[in-house]
């Protein structure tokens, strides 16, 4: 099947082909042809499937009828409404949204917390035809009366689970309630929990369900790596495997937003080069820290399961979970950010004992065991012989999982890295030179940032994995 196939304008054809898309993806081939035939759809799909240009696509050629090049905002009516979580994922599908539509003459614009509201709403007064938007920056521009949301034709409920996870419920019915009655709607959903259904029951008509498998089957693609540790010990651990394996990149979660500040501030004082990316940093700070990851002038980027989320990352090769998430579904879409397009990847968690019951759960869902890796020599932690991991331990070391030994861990090794072959398999059996790509980058940002340590480290000429969005939290996190 190809893009001309699915019925497709020239426009959109030109556009897609320069994007380098030969052949629809699977939640294309199935969301195309129903959105065109202007069906309601319930869609299951992750990020990373393509399914922005699934929904896009077919909203830009039954959009085309009004597209016109007057200056008069009133020629300029939002006829789709894209809700998204996050403000990242928001600023990305609408990037994505501009690029499809860059041989026709709609306007798109997006809108998102955080930032200025003055240039959102000089560019709503000019008019568009699609708008994104997070939930509770929309309804700020609702009460300025800066919008108009009574001809939307399509409405869009992207991530549709996350929004519901952090809360947007009430949000989006009161958007809802704006909208006119007839409209075609569209929902997107990673999963479909019974409260997903009850939504699509109250939002969509007469849906055709698309589904499409999950993009990886993490237990297939990953590599799933643990370590028995007391939690004091756990930060010089971490510190030693991302120096000892010269880790290039990799994402390391752990469960607030304080501890995240923390690791962060005591990685940075062990020369790693480190940033944190969670919901109480600004958006400018967690725009600047995700493209600092993304060029690589960050190695590790240090993130809440909140924060993260919509995060596509393509060829991560780490993850590491610092801290075990409190939902063992977490750990799935936490080391979902590797081991991607048929590439492999390497999940490490660090299991103290409090972490018992979470480990236990992770296992359950995964249905396997964690490969039990025996601790590595390595300086620092209060416990100077190596971790046992028993359940009595649970008792005594109380400490939070994210608690600093207070001595600090100086690793030798950093500054003068053992070169390995290039032929050869690191330690984990995987072969890091061969499934990165690096993506063009637009950009260098500088390294600025307070948490940043880039000077530290050694700039490498090693391709990197691309990142291709991302995202933050709007409500709070733990
Ligand atoms: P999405 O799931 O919409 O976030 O898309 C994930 C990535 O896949 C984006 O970088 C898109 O540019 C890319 N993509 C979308 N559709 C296709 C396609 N048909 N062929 C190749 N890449 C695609």
């Amino acid at each position: 099947m190809s893009f001309e196939s699915l019925g497709l304008m020239p426009e959109l054809l030109r556009a897609v082909a320069e994007e380098g898309y030969t052949t629809p993806s699977p939640i294309q081939l199935k969301a195309i042809p129903p959105v065109l035939a202007r069906q309601d759809i319930m869609a299951c799909a992750q990020t990373g499937t393509g399914k922005t240009a699934g929904f896009a696509l077919p909203i830009l050629q039954m959009l085309a009828p009004h597209q016109n090049t007057s200056p008069s905002p009133a020629r300029h009516s939002i006829r789709a409404l894209i809700l998204t979580p996050t403000r990242e994922l928001a600023a990305q599908v609408e990037q994505s949204v501009r690029t499809y539509a860059k041989y026709l003459s709609l306007r798109t614009t997006v809108v998102y917390g955080g930032v200025d509201i003055n240039p959102q709403i000089k560019a709503l007064r000019e008019g568009v035809e699609i708008l994104v938007a997070t939930p509770g920056r929309l309804l700020d521009h609702v009460q300025q009366k800066t919008v108009n949301l009574g001809r939307v034709e399509i409405l869009v409920l992207d991530e549709a689970d996350r929004m519901l996870d952090m809360g947007f419920m009430p949000d989006i019915k009161r958007i809802i309630a704006l909208l006119p009655v007839e409209r075609q709607s569209l929902l997107f959903s990673a999963t479909f929990s019974d409260e997903i259904k009850r939504l699509a029951n109250q939002l969509l008509r007469s849906p055709v369900s698309v589904e499409v498998a999950r993009r990886n089957a993490p237990a297939d693609l990953v590599t799933h790596r643990m370590y028995e540790i007391e939690a004091p010990r756990k930060r010089a651990l971490l510190t030693h495997l991302i120096k000892s394996r010269e880790m290039q990149q990799v994402l390391v979660f752990v469960r607030t937003k304080r501890d995240a500040n923390r690791l962060t501030r005591e990685l940075v004082r062990d020369g790693v080069s480190a940033t944190a990316i969670h919901s109480d940093r600004s958006q400018g700070e967690r725009t600047q820290a995700l493209e600092d990851f993304k060029a690589g002038t960050v190695n590790v980027l240090v993130a809440t399961d909140i924060a993260a989320r919509g995060l596509d990352i393509e060829l991560l090769p780490f993850v590491i979970n610092y801290e075990l998430p409190y939902v063992a579904e977490d750990y799935i879409h936490r080391i979902g950010r590797t081991g991607r397009a048929g590439s492999t990847g390497e999940a490490i968690s660090l299991v103290c004992a409090d972490e018992q019951r979470m480990l236990d759960d992770i296992e359950r869902e995964l249905k396997r065991k964690l490969e039990r890796l025996p601790l590595p020599q390595f300086s620092g932690g209060d416990e100077p012989e190596r971790a046992t991991h028993s359940r009595s331990s649970r008792h005594t070391s109380g400490a939070s999982s994210s608690g600093s030994s207070g001595r600090r861990t100086r690793e030798p090794s950093t500054s003068a890295p053992h070169p390995r072959p290039p032929s050869a398999p690191p330690p984990g059996g995987f072969d890091f030179s061969k499934p990165y790509e690096a993506k063009p980058r637009a950009t260098t940002p500088e390294a600025g940032h307070a948490n940043t340590a880039a000077a530290h480290h050694k700039r490498t000429s090693r391709p990197r994995a691309a990142l291709l969005g991302g995202l933050a939290a709007k409500k709070s996190e733990a």
